[in-house]
């Protein structure tokens, strides 16, 4: 039960739910998500992750994913609010860790607006997922000693990657929501200073199963993409630290300790 005497407007959670496997959760996410009483989910969170909220809690599935049928921004914060003035337990589940690409503070500033109370709850962000995963890290030392994440994507579209913030050789990047346009990333980190022979890691699927990696260097970066043809969710990875990444045996990564 959430202890929820001191909310009688109802409370949200805002939870990270890592980048899919149910493993990656944290106890927190776990209790949150068992005490849900209304949870609207990202697009990205598995069916073995919903299946953890209560039977009788209303699900509804907000996310965007390409394609897929997803609501705008301001009508998953309207749902929120409308949900939780009922006295509701909201759970707002999003895909790896609320933080990182995830609009949570939108959502903050949005509940607060309502004079709603809300907790936020971290999770796996995909690149750490990804990093376990395939065995590699995402700083070394004397390699890597930066990390930076970055979207290759803005709200208007436009990518706008600055010099100075990817030129560094000591620096991890990864790209999220970047894959369509890797040409554009690769052209505009070369411009930059990036050598060519610097490796990459694009990974699909991070964390799940089904994951898929490959590796290069940067000036195939565009084409490795292309001839993957993902249908998953990608991130990029540029930088020595990528050169770690392992062709790993997946049913090793996929042991489960129980
Ligand atoms: N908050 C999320 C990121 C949301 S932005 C997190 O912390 O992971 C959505 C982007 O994240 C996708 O376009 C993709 O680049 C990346 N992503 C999310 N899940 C992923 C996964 N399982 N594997 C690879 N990339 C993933």
């Amino acid at each position: 039960m959430l202890r929820n005497v001191f909310f009688p407007k109802g409370f949200v959670t805002l939870v990270g739910a890592g980048p899919g496997d149910v493993d990656h959760m944290t106890l927190g996410a776990l209790k949150a998500l068992q005490t849900a009483q209304a949870l609207l989910y990202d697009a990205l969170v598995s069916e073995d992750i919903l299946a953890l909220a209560p039977a009788r809690c209303v699900k509804i599935c907000v996310g965007k994913r390409g394609d897929r049928l997803s609501i705008s921004q301001s009508n998953t914060n309207a749902l929120m609010v409308k949900l939780v003035e009922r006295g509701l337990h909201v759970v707002r589940l999003k895909g790896g860790d609320p933080s990182v690409f995830g609009r949570v503070e939108e959502e903050r500033q949005y509940l607060e607006a309502h004079g709603i109370r809300h907790k936020t709850l971290p999770g796996v962000t995909a690149a750490s997922a990804a990093a376990a995963q395939f065995q590699f890290p995402l700083t070394h030392r004397g390699e890597a000693r930066a990390l930076t994440f970055l979207t290759g994507r803005t709200k208007d579209g436009d990518i706008d990657l600055r010099a100075e913030g990817v030129s560094d050789p000591m620096t991890s990047l990864v790209f999220y929501m970047s894959s369509h346009n890797v040409a554009h990333i690769a052209e505009t980190l070369t411009n930059a200073g990036r050598t060519a022979d610097t490796p990459v890691a694009i990974v699909e699927n991070a964390g799940r199963p089904q994951a898929q990696l490959r590796t290069g260097r940067l000036a195939e970066l565009a084409l490795l993409v292309k001839a993957a043809a993902f249908a998953g969710p990608v991130l990029l990875g540029v930088g020595a630290a990528f050169a770690y990444a392992r062709d790993i045996d997946l049913t090793v990564s996929t042991v489960r300790y129980a």
